[in-house]
């Protein structure tokens, strides 16, 4: 048997790989981790965190203007993008060093810097080799820009958070997570914002009510989304960035954002030469226990391009660790349960979700009933907004379950995760008609629909 200085070896300090290396140190094992950029990865310095900060800071520009109806006089409000990008570092900073600090507390050796893996068993990093009995790749993704004239001049997402100087025109590209997102975001903090979807509608993938219903109301608030379009090309000019559009239109603008996707981190790490098997952008293949066709060698989450979600690969870094280590004494094993994964978009209003789209629950089921309530909350009846709220229920005739559950509105991520516990303890229609709603609430909507939308004739 050989003996190997580690037993887990994790490549990333990510979202997963900070938690399954604290995971598995905290049981024992022999754990180094090693990370290039800064500890937590996306989510915490370019990703979930600072995006969400940038989105409630946003959200005051509408608080300010609503507050009138309710007998506030608010001076009007001036808007400092150097404070917030300050405040911002400083609290990622500060997670940072949290996370460093659960890292060592919990026995796991840090190391700093890029990080290849030379065969099987060994890692490299700096001039440094280190030999592990398991490594685990979880390097996540990086922002792609496509090859268009001028492609140089935009920008992804990781630059957004230290523009300098806040940019006043922005064209955000892309009709996905991302370019959503940041459309809302960037329009609340004050910029001029064009949005340039290629297809028919944002969000593809999505409810096709909630994608409609989306577009309009970012629109109300001030969005220029235009759908059927891409960028030709940019052109840096005395003005701005001139962009030329598909159909010929022009437009000029301070920054342009690129948010179409994002792909593997899988360059220059030597994967090829160890024969991983390998797919579409180099995304790294594994098994339902995470193991790439190396078998000593595992990776999860953004790397494997499957779900791009932080709590995925929370999720997968915790099944993994039970799965090598043996799960904690009289805990069963963890498993990754990738159906109702509820998920939301933080736009403007958000977006919370879990389960089937009405389309795809018609073509798993056939026989489905659509519960659909559109409605001006409470609030908005003082504070001026013309916003309004989607809630949408789909259920599966023949069991009575509810298959797909469908918000647009404030909060609606914290409204839907606690329903997301219900569908996946399997609630039926029934069940939701027999709970009572806490009201006046827009989430009693939810248990409180009782006539379905009549079928089309
Ligand atoms: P990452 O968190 O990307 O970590 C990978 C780490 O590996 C990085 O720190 C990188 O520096 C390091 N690394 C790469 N290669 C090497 C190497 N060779 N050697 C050493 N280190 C290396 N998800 C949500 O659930 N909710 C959200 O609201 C949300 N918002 C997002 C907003 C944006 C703008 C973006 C870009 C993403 C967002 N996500 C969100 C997605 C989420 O951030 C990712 O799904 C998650 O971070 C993936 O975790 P991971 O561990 O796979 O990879
Ligand atoms: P997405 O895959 O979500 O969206 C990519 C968008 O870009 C789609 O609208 C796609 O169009 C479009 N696109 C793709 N290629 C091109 C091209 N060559 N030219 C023009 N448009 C193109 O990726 P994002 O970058 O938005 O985000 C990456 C992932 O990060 C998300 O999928 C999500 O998993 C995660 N994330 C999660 C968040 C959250 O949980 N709130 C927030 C942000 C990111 P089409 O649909 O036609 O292919």
């Amino acid at each position: 048997m050989p003996t190997f200085q580690f037993d887990l070896f994790v490549v990333g300090g990510g979202s997963g790989g900070v938690r399954a290396a604290r995971m598995a140190a905290q049981r024992g094992a022999r754990v180094a981790l090693a990370e290039a950029g800064a500890l937590g990865g996306t989510c915490v310095n370019v990703g979930c965190i600072p995006k969400k900060l940038y989105s409630y800071a946003a959200h005051y520009a509408e608080a300010f203007h609503e507050a009138a109806g309710f007998g506030w006089q608010v001076e009007p409000p001036r808007f400092d993008w150097n404070t917030l990008k300050a405040n911002r570092a400083i609290e990622i900073s500060r997670l940072n060093g949290i996370y460093q600090q659960l890292l060592t507390g919990a026995g796991v050796q840090l190391l700093t810097g890029w990080a290849t893996l030379v065969d099987a068993h060994t890692v490299q990093v700096g001039e440094q080799r280190y030999t592990a009995e398991h490594i685990l790749v979880a390097t996540g993704g990086t922002p792609t820009v496509p090859s268009i004239p001028g492609a140089e001049h935009a920008v992804v997402s990781d630059a957004m958070f230290d523009l300098e100087p806040f940019p006043q025109r922005l064209l955000v590209v892309g009709g996905g997570y991302i370019a959503c997102e940041f459309a809302s975001i960037f329009n609340g903090l004050g910029s001029k914002v064009t949005q340039v979807y290629r297809g028919e509608q944002v969000l593809r993938g999505f409810d096709d009510d909630v994608r409609s219903f989306l577009a309009q109301e970012v629109r109300k608030a001030g969005v220029d989304l235009r759908l059927q379009s891409d960028v030709a090309s940019i052109l840096r000019t005395a003005a701005g960035l001139e962009v030329r559009l598909s159909n010929g239109d022009t437009l000029t603008v301070d920054q342009v954002l690129y948010a179409i996707g994002r792909v593997p981190n899988v360059q220059g790490m030597g994967l090829e030469a160890l024969g991983l098997a390998q797919g579409k952008d180099g995304a790294i293949q594994v098994d339902r226990h995470y193991q790439t066709s190396v078998p000593s060698i595992y990776a999860l989450g953004d790397v494997t391009a499957r779900l791009q979600l932080t709590p995925v690969a929370l999720g997968e870094a915790m099944a993994l660790v039970d799965h090598l280590l043996g799960p904690k004494a009289g805990k069963a094993a963890r498993q990754m349960d990738y159906e109702l994964i509820p998920t939301a978009v933080f736009t403007h209003p958000n977006i919370g979700t879990v389960g089937l789209s009405e389309a795809a629950a018609r073509q798993q089921f056939g026989q489905v009933s659509i519960f659909r309530s559109e409605f001006k909350a409470l609030k908005h009846t003082l504070s001026g907004s013309t916003e309004r709220t989607l809630m949408k229920l789909v259920v599966d005739d023949a069991s009575d379950r509810v298959v797909g559950l469908h918000m647009v509105g404030a909060d609606a991520g914290e409204v839907v995760q606690g329903f997301a516990v219900a569908m996946k303890a399997g609630a039926t229609k029934a069940v939701f008609d027999s709970t009572i709603g806490i009201h006046p609430t827009m989430a009693e909507e939810f248990v409180t629909m009782r006539e379905p939308v009549p079928l089309p004739v």
